[in-house]
Parts: structure tokens; sequence; C-alpha cells
């Protein structure tokens, strides 16, 4: 059975919870233990597919398929475990579960409420998977105290009142402000969180500390005592260049040999951190730069393109650059000529999205690409774009665009490249779709195969046939123009197994073109860039050395 660390916020949200637990995780790793991290969310929403990236971010996709929270791609990043969609769950799926059981009668006829059933459903949540490692890490969404969060604390006080001692510990991440007019970092907003956490029964082993300034060793010791946690459970975070140096601050101020601690585990096994080590090096000491512009419409939130960006990043890392990201707002291009805009980039990148707005900016940029014959990654949205572009502008097909657009579909010369995928083959079982369905998990999602074509640039790149790719997306490139483009010349390099959904395409006479309908920014890591970004980068390094 794993032992269980559970890590909650207070004082303010957006401290770096997700950031600290995928760092603990790390070093857990490095130190020879296996892990696994888990989300649990307060908020009412079944799962984040539905809310606009606006709201929340990017929506992070599991091989099995689940729409989850941006966290889990941190976890994935700083781990290597590929996440399940039994590692994140909301208020809102647990209440849909608790309210599915009561109308099939599970209860007996019992009164439903908070406690137990509520937290019972959410402790058994925790327990899936739980033989399978040494750590399961559950970070649970919001500060203490929020309305919603209130039955995640009561479960896992309860659970951690069931387990036997040293099964569980309890790991608090808060906030000392800096008050410039005094000269003083303030503890007192960190008392308050942690006895309000303490009214709740909860007890934390472990102190995380966010500070711009370093934490005096006096303001330790009363952190200490008014928390009642040990002074070398006092862990300060302080503010990062990357993100990616985090498993490495974190183990010099002493987090994983804290959590050892509060688990008993003496000695502990001495951490092997040269995988961050590297890491480090290739993120801080870059011989050159590369510029690469994002076309994409929901630029004002960074979080909305997370994988994106950290991908690109990993792609820097690769090949010893640093990776500049420019955000461009698609938009502008319905009114304006993209050249001024894209000129200067080193390479362009189209990533995914949904609804018309922005669409005709993002053909404007993928022909850009195409004709100044500059590098362009394609992803979903960004994919079906180039082909639009490509059937207009290469095939003569004037009218071609998605059936997503429906306003075009009534038009006697529309030609649908793009369309509404109803049916498809998933694990040998046919998967139909009505439009009708529900908005929430009805698209292709989670992991696909894809076999590559022979002397195609993806399989070079790739270095191999076969490949697995996350998913998420309703439409779909229709093979019926699949001749009249590969005449054009657009090559339809990766399929699905059955050769009937095209997953790749690649402009046969370009440097760098390529447009995928898959993510695949959700499997990159900082230690295994992944090779299209990675050979996507490079191509832009070419560029650089060109100019
Ligand atoms: N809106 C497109 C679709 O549903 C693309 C989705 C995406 O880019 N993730 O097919």
């Amino acid at each position: 059975m794993a032992r269980y660390v559970f890590i909650t916020g207070g004082v303010v949200s957006s401290l770096g919870k997700g950031l600290a637990s995928a760092a603990l995780g790390a070093l857990l790793q490095a130190r020879g233990f296996s892990v696994r991290l888990r989300k649990l969310d307060p908020y009412l929403n079944v799962d984040p597919g539905t809310m606009s990236p606006f709201e929340h971010g990017e929506v992070f996709v599991t091989d099995d398929g689940a729409e989850t929270d941006l966290d889990l791609g941190h976890y994935e990043r700083f781990t290597g475990v590929a996440a399940r969609s039994t590692d994140s769950v909301s208020s809102g799926r647990i209440y849909s579960s608790v309210l599915e059981k009561e109308r099939r009668g599970d209860y007996l006829g019992k009164t439903i409420q908070v406690i137990p059933h509520v937290t019972n459903e959410i402790k058994d949540f925790l327990t899936i998977g739980a033989d399978e490692v040494d750590f399961m890490l559950c970070e649970i969404g919001g500060t203490v105290g929020d309305i919603e969060g209130l039955p995640f604390f009561e479960a896992i006080r309860q659970f951690g009142q069931e387990r036997s001692r040293g099964q569980c510990i309890f790991m608090h991440l808060t906030l000392l402000p800096w008050l410039a007019a005094s000269g003083e970092l303030k503890t007192k907003p960190t008392q308050h969180s942690v006895k309000e956490l303490r009214s709740i029964g909860i007890a934390p082993d472990v102190l995380v500390c966010r500070s711009e300034r370093p934490i005096p060793e006096k303001e330790r010791e009363k952190l200490a005592l008014f928390c009642n946690v040990r002074p070398d459970s006092v862990i300060a975070a302080y503010d990062l260049k990357s993100i990616y140096e985090a498993p490495l601050a974190y183990h010099r101020e002493g987090l994983d040999q804290a959590v050892l601690d509060a688990f008993g585990i003496s000695p502990a096994p001495r951490p092997n951190l040269t995988r961050w080590e590297d890491v480090a090096d290739r993120v801080f000491n870059p011989e050159g730069e590369v510029r690469i512009g994002i076309v994409g419409k929901y630029t004002q939130l960074e979080d909305a393109y997370k994988s994106i960006a950290e991908a690109l990043t990993h792609g820097g890392m690769a090949n010893r650059v640093r990776v500049k990201v420019d955000w461009v707002d698609a938009e502008i291009f319905d009114t304006e000529d993209p050249a001024p805009y894209l000129e200067n980039f080193d390479a362009i990148l189209v990533p995914g999205g949904f609804g018309e707005r922005g669409t005709e900016g993002k053909i404007k940029a993928a022909q850009f690409a195409r004709e100044r014959k500059v590098p362009y990654l394609g992803i979903c949205l960004g994919m079906q774009m180039a082909v639009v572009e490509a059937a207009r502008n290469l095939a003569g097909l004037t009218h071609a665009g998605s059936q997503e657009f429906d306003h075009e579909a009534g038009e006697e010369r529309f030609e649908p490249v793009i369309f509404h995928l109803r049916e498809w083959i998933k694990d040998n079982q046919k998967i139909a779709r009505d439009v009708l369905d529900d908005k929430g998990g009805t698209m292709r999602l989670g992991a696909y195969t894809a076999h590559l074509k022979d002397s195609s640039k993806v399989a070079a790149v790739y270095g191999t046939h076969r490949i697995e790719e996350r998913h998420r997306h309703r439409y779909e490139v229709d093979i019926r123009y699949r001749d009249v483009l590969e005449e054009a010349g657009l090559c339809f390099s990766g399929m699905s197994p059955d050769g009937r959904l095209p997953e790749i395409v690649e402009v046969a006479d370009h440097p760098w073109f390529i447009g995928v309908q898959f993510h695949p920014e959700l499997k990159s890591k900082p230690f295994a860039p992944h090779p299209l970004f990675a050979d996507f980068v490079r191509a832009a390094k070419e560029v650089s050395r060109l100019v």
C-alpha cells in the first residue's frame, strides 16, 4: 500500500502547488521510489473538458481519454508517469457518481449526506491504484477554507485518521508576504491558514512557504512554533527563473528530506539528481536563441497553451537554444497582412482551438509559412487549417472549409475538407456519436495509433513507423480529398491503422511543414523532448542561422 502525501494550499491561490507536488514527485523518484500524482478539484464541472481555456487554461488529455486539469501536465512532465483518468477528480464527478448510485438504489434507502457518502466516494477514489506505487501524492485544488473544498478536506482528514501511523502526511503551501514599508516577511497569514486547517482536524507535517526574500532563521522558528511543525520542516520556496529548476531548488531547501523524515523513513536513500542537473544546465546555458510565433486564439492567457509552451522549451533544450515565444492573435489577420507580423520568426506554430473565430487568420499564417518556406507546425486545428489552405490555394478548391463552421455547410460549392466525424474505431470497437450528444467527453479522445509512411519526413523525425499520440477533437480531414490534395503537393504521411483517418500531413516541397491531428505537446518532457518539437526547433535554429 502506498504512502500518501496530501498537498493543500492557503493564504492565496496560484502559489504553485502543482509545481511543488510535481517537484516532490521527481525528488522521490530520484531517491528510487515509485510515485503517482493525483489532483482533487473542488469545482462542480464534471471535468474541465467543457471549461473555456480563458477560464481554466489548457485541458490536459490522458492516454485513456480523460479531459483533465493542466496540473496533470506538470505531473507528467516532471515524473514521466503517464497520467490516467483516475488521477483527476472534481466535486462534480464525485457528486454525479453519488447521485447515480442513489438513483440506482445502491444506498438501500439511506439518507444521502456529505459525510459519509460524499467523503466515502472521495476516499474510494484516493485508493485506486494504491498498490502499484510507493508514494501517492494528492493535491487538493483551491485553498483551505473554500466552501467547495470542505468535503475533500474532511475526506483526507478521515483518510489520515484511518491509516496506521506513518502512512499519511500533510504538506501545506502558503505565502509569506513581504512588507516593504517595514522591511519584513510576515508570518501571520500562514499562522491563520494553518489554524484554519487545524480547525478541520488536519495538522500539517511540512510547511512550504513561498517567499520573494530569504526567510530569516528567526521567522522560520516562529513559524515552526506557531504552526506546530519542526523547524526543518519549514521549507522555503523562492521564485525561480525556470520551473525546471524546482526539483533542485526544493532539494536544496530540504523538501524531500522533510517528507521522508515525516514518514520516519531512515536512513533515506541518497538521491540521484543527474537528470535534473542536466535539465537545468540546458535551460540556463543555451548557445543561441530562436524566435517562434504562435498564431492562436487564446493568446491572452498563456496557460491556455501550457503544454505547447513547455514542449517548445524542451525542443530548445534538445538543441541547446532558448526558445523565445511570441503570441500573435490570429484575428489580426482578418484585416491585416500577416507578413509584417510573421516575417521575423524562425518558425510558426498554429495550435489547437475550437470555433470559427480567428480561423481565417490561421489559414493565412499557414499560407505565409508554406509560401515563404518557414518551418510550420500545425497542431489539431492548426493542421486542419493548413489542409484548408492547401485545398484552397494548391488544389484550387476555393470554397474549401470545415464543417465546424457550419454556416458554410449550406452552400452548394462548399467543400468540407474537414468533416464532422460521427463514427470511428477504438481498440477494435466502433464508437458512434450523434450531433445531439452532450458537449462533455464526446470527442475523439486519448491515445490512438498512427502508421507513418515510408520515407516521409515524420517517419525520419520519429525514427519509427508506428506512433501513439493523444487526441481531442470532433472533426477530421476527409480522406475523400486525399488524391486531389496529394496531387497538389500535400503528403498524407500518417494514417490511422484502418487507413481512414489522416493523422499527419506534410508539404512535400518545403523544408519543414508538418500538420498533426493529435497533440504531441502532451507527451513531451524536459528530459525526453518530443521528437516533433525537437526537430521543429532544430529547423527553426537552421533558419535563425541563415538570417
Ligand atoms: N475544433 C477542432 C475539432 O474539434 C480542433 C480541435 C483541437 O484543435 N483540439 O476537430
